[in-house]
């Protein structure tokens, strides 16, 4: 980019509480903010200020306009709202504007959009009218042309008739001399130049130019957020931006949209309130990704520490469909776990054993019980 003729600095200054700032845009409702810092960084925006010349019909017309440029994005300028001071260029460390210019140039050809229609508009009013003059000269030269040959014709005639010899000679010079004047190629090559003429005589030039460029800066403050839910501790790296008003930094763990409500999720995820589920056994919050196990069963939508794997048919689910066997720990489903006809409990299906008494299966303990019994019984027989 060329350089404009002048650079300048502007600083805004805010004197509002940053940290209540970002707490009235974003929130943390089933977890605690335990600890809150920030630091500042320069944010910037950039103001480029141009003179457009027009330059048309031997005069030139220049304009200023200023646009400014924000994010990447021209935006409506107005530094009126903002306390501003003279910046110092020793303060910040400028980063590279170049494509910032380009925007601006690009939207500056938006601008001017309108001046130039309206000027290359007139300038084709004005070649047309000139354009038609033009024609109009040469058909009535042609014509005067074509009129003073049949007036000849029409003497030439009468001078015939006559017999006048030495007038029909004078005529027929005449004649002569008339179609030399009268060369119709040259006449064509004048139109042309004539018209060409005219065409570059209300031709519109424009040039813009940079005039001045103003950066403006301003902080931008980045927090660090410590934030607990019961043991879980999470934390975040956040921004603030005073003057877009916006918070960066934000991102649901399960969907990645932007967040302002915060929920963390019982495995420590950091949810939207749309991403966020409850366990239908144990009732505490969960984000999507966390509650992907279903009972086999009763198809409720459980957490990891609901969710049971029967040992038997290696099926999940939840801990209301299943039964843990005192004896060997493992868990069984409830279709296959077995109910001991004796003591009535859920039961282990490998360990049952068939009674001596009945010859019905029970389980191992009523199994060693009744051993047990018999073998009192014997000895008291
Ligand atoms: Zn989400
Ligand atoms: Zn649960
Ligand atoms: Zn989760
Ligand atoms: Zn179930
Ligand atoms: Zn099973
Ligand atoms: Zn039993």
């Amino acid at each position: 980019m060329e350089g404009p003729e002048e650079k300048s600095f502007l600083k805004i200054n805010f004197s509002v509480s940053p940290s209540d700032e970002l707490m009235k845009r974003i929130s943390f409702p089933n977890s605690e903010i335990k600890r809150i810092a920030f630091k500042e960084k320069p944010g910037f925006f950039y103001r480029f200020q141009f003179e457009t010349c027009f330059d048309y019909l031997g005069k030139k017309e220049r304009v200023t306009n200023a646009v400014y440029i924000f994010n990447g994005k021209p935006i409506r300028g107005d530094l009126s709202e903002y306390s501003v001071t003279e910046g110092n260029e020793k303060e910040v460390k400028l980063p590279d504007y170049k494509n910032d210019y380009f925007i601006a140039k690009e939207e500056l050809k938006k601008l001017v959009q309108g001046k130039t229609n309206e000027i290359s508009r007139m300038l084709k009013n004005y070649l047309e009218k000139e354009k038609e003059k033009i024609e109009e000269s040469f058909v009535s030269e042609t014509k005067r042309f074509r009129n003073d040959l049949n007036s000849i014709a029409e003497k030439l005639m009468e001078f015939s008739k006559s017999g006048d010899i030495e007038k029909i000679r004078e005529q027929k010079k005449l004649i002569n001399s008339l179609r030399e004047k009268m060369n119709f190629d040259e006449i064509e090559k004048d139109k042309t130049r004539a018209l060409q003429l005219e065409n570059q005589k209300h031709l519109l030039n424009i040039e813009n130019k940079l005039v001045k460029m103003t950066i403006i800066y301003y902080p931008v403050y980045v927090f660090s957020l410590d934030i607990f839910k019961g043991n879980i501790k999470k934390s975040f790296t956040v921004q603030y931006d005073p003057i877009s008003e916006t918070v960066l930094g934000l991102a649901c763990e399960s969907c990645s949209d932007e967040i302002k409500e915060v929920v963390i999720c019982n495995s420590g995820h950091a949810v939207c309130k749309y991403c966020t589920r409850v366990c239908d056994s144990c009732k505490k919050e969960f984000c999507k990704k966390c509650l992907r196990n279903s009972c086999d069963i009763c198809s409720k939508k459980i957490c990891k520490d609901c969710s049971v794997r029967c040992f038997r048919c290696s099926r999940v689910v939840c801990k209301d469909h299943a039964r843990q066997d005192k004896l060997s720990g493992y868990f069984y489903c409830r279709d296959c776990s077995k109910r001991c006809d004796k003591c009535g409990d859920f039961k282990d299906p490998f360990t049952f054993k068939v009674s001596k008494r009945n010859n019905k299966e029970i389980c191992e303990d009523c199994f060693r019980e009744e051993t047990r019994e018999s073998i009192v019984g014997g000895i008291f027989e």
